[in-house]
């Protein structure tokens, strides 16, 4: 599988679709879900071309690594998350019902948030 570049979170990247923001910094950009599965739901999003959580260890470096995932956790706390909880996701793939092929944290949290997968 190729990275599309028409998909919907790098248009976002290059500004040609609007969101949300939350923060940003040279390895990540984090905006809010578009349509929110808990009171707090936000995106993190790298800057390079990741189809997923897997091509992304597969290719990125370890800076960009860590940074993106440093980004994740300063944006928990920009937003307080740290002190009541927070659960970090990403999917991958069909059976994950990965919807956007660029990768993907999902920040959920502002309430307590139950069973991992529903019933
Ligand atoms: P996935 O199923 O790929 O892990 O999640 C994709 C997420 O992207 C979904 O939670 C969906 O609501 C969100 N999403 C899809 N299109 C847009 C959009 O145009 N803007 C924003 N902010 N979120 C989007």
């Amino acid at each position: 599988m190729t990275y599309d570049k028409n998909n919907i979170f790098a248009k976002i990247l290059r500004g040609e679709i609007p969101c949300n923001q939350v923060y940003h910094d040279e390895y990540a950009l984090a905006f809010l879900d578009i349509a929110p599965a808990a009171p707090v739901h936000v995106l993190v999003i790298p800057r390079g071309e990741y189809i997923s959580f897997h091509d992304f260890v597969d290719r990125a470096g370890e800076k960009e690594m860590n940074g993106f995932f440093k980004a994740v956790q300063k944006v928990a706390e920009l937003l307080e998350l740290e002190h009541n909880g927070y659960r970090i996701l990403s999917n991958h793939g069909a059976d994950a019902s990965q919807a956007v092929a660029h990768f993907h944290v999902h920040i959920l949290a502002g309430k307590p948030l139950g069973a991992l997968l529903p019933k």
